[in-house]
């Protein structure tokens, strides 16, 4: 069997085009939905996420702020900077970039967000709403494999889901979304015993555990949707040699760079899988697209009414939504 590839690029485009659409009608009403994001020191990987976030918007006519306080910024002061931005008008979404400087008290300073405008859907304020199914802004990326599955017309309802890890950003609030959806859900973690056991047992299967190519095609059912949330970068050669033995492309590819992307998904389970995500190229985009998405509904939301109807977007537009409305 050769699963289908379910291609996040591709899904991205069509969030972004469904966006810019939005985000036009917006503009004829003189309103700019505004995404602020803060970038406390200097850590590389944080500055390149931050740096496609701000490019994102730009793409999508969003107005952005980028705020780069430096590594030495104290907990007060960062509050003081998040409380700012809660107060301006302009911002419709925060995102503080994590992990902050070590000084600095990371929760009291995600916890001080407007919940209205936390896009990254970390507050507690709503995490509350979606553990009791009520409309919220919703972590990125769960939301993103949200929008995989509903494109890809996979279905949920009465399906058996394994997801593995039971982080705050992927594995819980996904495991929520599912259930909301009508799966029936099993959360994997590192103390679950026979994990391929239980693995094997679901139609579909999200892995978010950062364990490079750990799900083989044992653990597989044949036919099962494999959703790779990890994202790992390979550097040792006897890993990659392990992953891509059957992909002489990328393994090429890997001795060229000295690294290579890979998943939690071992790419022999193509040959197992009804349906994968491949990664680089399955939810990676997604992430993206789904906090471009929350900037536009927290400015909608916030601006009332009038900014809804405005908008043209129909109610529940989201697969996020929908799950969480049925
Ligand atoms: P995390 O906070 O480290 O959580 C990992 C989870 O996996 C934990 O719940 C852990 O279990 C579980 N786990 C670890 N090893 C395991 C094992 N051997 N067997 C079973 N469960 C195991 O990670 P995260 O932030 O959720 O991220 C997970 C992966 O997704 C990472 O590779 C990350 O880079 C990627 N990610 C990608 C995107 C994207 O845009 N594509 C966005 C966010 C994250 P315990 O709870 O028992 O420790």
């Amino acid at each position: 069997m050769t699963a289908r590839i379910l291609d996040g690029n591709a899904i991205r485009d069509q969030i972004f085009s469904e966006l810019s659409a939005e985000i036009r009608r917006l503009a004829a009403r003189g309103i700019r939905p505004g995404l602020a994001a803060v970038l406390a020191g200097d850590n590389p990987a944080s500055k390149l996420y931050v740096n496609s976030k701000i490019a994102a918007c730009a793409k999508l006519g969003l107005a952005s702020f980028l705020l780069t306080p430096p590594a030495t910024i104290t907990t007060a002061e960062l509050l003081s900077l998040v409380q700012e931005l809660n107060r301006r008008d302009d911002v419709d979404g925060i995102l503080v970039q994590v992990p902050l400087p070590p000084q600095v008290d990371s929760k009291r300073i995600l916890d001080a967000v407007d919940p209205a405008k936390d896009v990254d859907g970390f507050h507690p304020y709503n995490v509350g709403h979606l553990v009791a199914g009520r409309p919220t802004l919703v972590p990125c990326t769960p939301a993103g494999v949200m929008e995989i599955l509903r494109r890809s017309n996979i279905p949920l309802e009465g399906a058996s889901a394994a997801v593995l890890g039971r982080s705050d950003i992927v594995g819980k609030p996904m495991a929520l979304l599912l259930m909301h959806a009508n799966a029936t859900v099993t959360v994997c973690h590192s103390k679950t015993r026979d994990l391929p056991g239980v693995v094997r047992r679901a139609d579909l299967v999200v892995a978010a555990m950062g364990r490079a190519g750990m799900v083989t095609p044992d653990y597989i059912r044949p036919g099962a949707t494999v959703i790779d949330v990890g994202q790992i970068v390979i550097t040792d050669p006897a890993v990659a040699e392990r992953l891509f033995a059957n992909f002489p492309e990328r393994l090429a590819k890997f001795r060229e760079k000295g690294s290579i992307l890979a998943g939690d998904v071992h790419p022999d389970v193509a040959k197992v899988a009804g349906a994968y995500t491949p990664v680089p190229g399955g939810v990676g985009p997604l992430t993206i697209a789904m906090l471009m998405s929350n900037t536009v509904k927290a400015a909608r939301l916030r601006r009332g009414a009038d900014a809804a109807r405005e908008s043209g977007r129909p109610a529940e537009a989201s697969a996020a939504e929908a799950a969480i409305k049925r």
